[in-house]
């Protein structure tokens, strides 16, 4: 087995000989932060990924992001180091559970959160992220009837500064329902000047305990434009590796889930499918072309529509 500097330089090779390119979510490994073309998240780097002339495109992330890439890059080979790196939000979410959903409200329009498959995107009117669902959902007629999933606490919050009624999708992500604000609070008594940032995923206690909430990009920005030193950051742990490349002579402190997967003490709060990729992975994929992404054609040209709605929106 290559140690790891070995495997990361073997990567790189491989990259330049096969004309591919990696991209990495900010909940992945630092390793593989570090040897990306591009870090992002999902949808900065499906859309990064297809202006590019790469003809393969590793996607280290979950198996809905890979869909997201391949989507918008239909032509290119989209490589997942580990299809079995799933996530549990999109996962609350079958379509055939919305299909039925959807039947049972007839007029209404359906907003997905760009956390969800490719199957359940194409059921869907138009495509959000935690960064442009406010936008998106502003520019829709006032009378319009919504339908706002998987993700609920984002939907509440959306609903809460649009002044919207949407019905909400009962869906949400096990890592950002951990936290609790008795955890933040804690933490605020021993880093009393920290600014305390929570994503649009965590439950609305927590959101109201944030000085700063939003999309992980938001948070990144907000962090490296301030002029504060110390920050609690509320969202998946990874992110903290690019925060403190980026802002070197600032502290990120992250908060713990307020009970572990193991129920242990531990003292940041990981997405253990984010990190189901591993260098070795990425190495193999490479190396073998696969595992592949494959979307059902008719499945891709529907689903490719609310994202371009989107991107028209926002
Ligand atoms: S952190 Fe949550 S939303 Fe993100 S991939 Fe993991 S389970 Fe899914």
């Amino acid at each position: 087995m290559l140690k790891t500097e070995a495997l990361k330089a073997e990567i790189r090779r491989l990259c330049k000989e096969k004309d591919a390119i990696i991209l990495a979510h900010y909940y992945t490994i630092g390793d593989i932060q570090d040897i990306a073309d591009f870090v992002g998240d999902s949808l900065a780097l499906a859309r990064k990924a297809a202006e590019t002339d790469a003809k393969i495109m590793v996607m280290c992330g979950v198996h809905f992001m890979a869909e997201t890439c391949k989507l918008l890059s239909p032509d290119k080979m989209v490589l997942c180091p580990d299809l079995e790196a799933g996530c549990s939000l999109a996962d609350s979410c079958k379509a055939e559970d919305l299909k039925k959903f959807k039947e049972e409200h007839p007029g209404y329009q359906v907003i997905s959160y760009v956390n969800t498959t490719a199957a359940v995107k194409a059921l869907t009117d138009v495509v959000v992220t935690s960064g442009n669902a406010k936008k998106v959902v502003d520019q829709l007629p006032k009378d319009a009837k919504l339908i706002f999933g998987p993700d609920y606490n984002l939907g509440n919050y959306i609903n809460e500064v649009t002044g919207r009624e949407m019905l909400l999708w009962n869906g949400g992500c096990h890592v950002h329902e951990r936290f609790s604000v008795e955890k933040i609070i804690e933490l605020k008594k021993q880093y009393p000047e920290a600014v305390v940032m929570a994503h649009l995923e965590c439950k609305a206690p927590v959101l109201a305990a944030a000085d700063v909430k939003g999309s992980t990009a938001t948070m990144l920005n907000y962090a490296q434009q301030s002029d504060k030193k110390q920050f609690i950051v509320a969202t998946e742990a990874g992110i903290l590796h690019e925060m403190q490349r980026t802002c070197p002579d600032k502290e990120f402190i992250p908060v713990p889930p307020e009970i572990s997967e193991s129920g242990l003490e531990c003292s940041c709060n990981e997405c253990q499918y984010m990190k189901m990729n591993t260098l070795e992975k990425v190495y193999n994929c490479l190396m073998n072309e696969n595992p592949q992404i494959e979307i059902d054609p008719e499945i891709a040209k529907e689903a490719v529509k609310p994202i371009e709605r989107m991107l028209e929106l926002s």
